[in-house]
């Protein structure tokens, strides 16, 4: 699903390169749940956010799902990332002005899929997700927990190939963050390939495989016995 080779990336600091990213070789299978690790700063979101095709690397290889990803125009990579990718972050970012539903369906607009059918689908996912009698509460009315699920109800929604999570618990306390977890599991039991950013190192065992990133290299890449929750 993700071919990674020789992969840099770095930021302009002025008259300054900042190296971030110094040589990445990455292989991901479908089914796949991988954690990514590394301390602060070691490049976990930028690495998370060139797979997602948010941000492009300098040099190197990046192909997902066959497809070589350099040099898309910003509408052919954004029809690459509707079709085929999810994204959760530790912040939801929900819309404030839109009701649980809403938010969970409005990436099924952008696939300019029709009013009732969206509906449909995103009340499918919210009730997955366990939030079927919040379905026409606000953002500002839910618990970290129940937000996380309503981002991963949203994530779900266009059902994409690949589910990437940048620090899905990060804003949780640890019994919801386990909650969290539980779900991502389960998402991944039925065969979704997940990658998840997290420093937490009894989050990242709770995926199957372990990536630890330091100075711009992998450091570690092993299979792990999850941790079920
Ligand atoms: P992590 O997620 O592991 O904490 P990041 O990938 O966010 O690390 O950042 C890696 C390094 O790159 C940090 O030093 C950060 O300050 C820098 N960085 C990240 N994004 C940018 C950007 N858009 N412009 C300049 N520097 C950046
Ligand atoms: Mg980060």
């Amino acid at each position: 699903m993700i071919t990674i080779k020789a992969l840099r990336k770095s930021y302009k600091m002025g008259k300054n390169k900042l190296e971030v990213l110094k040589g990445i070789d990455l292989e991901v299978q479908e089914g796949e749940f991988v954690a990514i690790m590394g301390s602060s700063g070691s490049g976990k979101s930028t690495l998370l956010n060139i797979i997602g095709m948010l941000d492009v690397h300098d040099s190197g290889l990046y192909e997902l799902d066959g497809i070589v990803i350099q040099n898309l125009n910003e509408s052919k990579a954004a029809t690459y990332r509707n079709k085929f990718l999810g994204f959760i972050f530790q912040s939801y970012n929900l819309i404030g002005f839109k009701n649980v539903l809403e938010n969970v369906a409005l990436p099924l607009y952008y696939q300019k899929i029709p009013r009732n059918k969206r509906n449909e689908i995103a009340l499918q996912y919210v009730e997955k997700v366990g939030l079927g009698e919040w379905a026409k509460h606000m953002p500002n009315e839910l618990s970290g927990g129940q937000k996380q699920r309503v981002a991963i109800a949203r994530a779900l929604a266009s059902q994409p190939k690949l589910l990437l999570a940048d620090e899905p618990t990060g804003a949780l306390d640890s019994v919801t963050s386990h909650e969290v977890m539980r779900l991502i599991q389960q998402i991944n039991d039925e065969g979704k390939t997940i990658l998840m950013v997290t420093h937490e190192d009894d989050i990242a065992h709770m995926c199957k495989r372990i990536v630890r990133l330091k100075d711009g290299v992998i450091l570690s890449d092993e299979e792990i016995t999850q941790t079920r929750v």
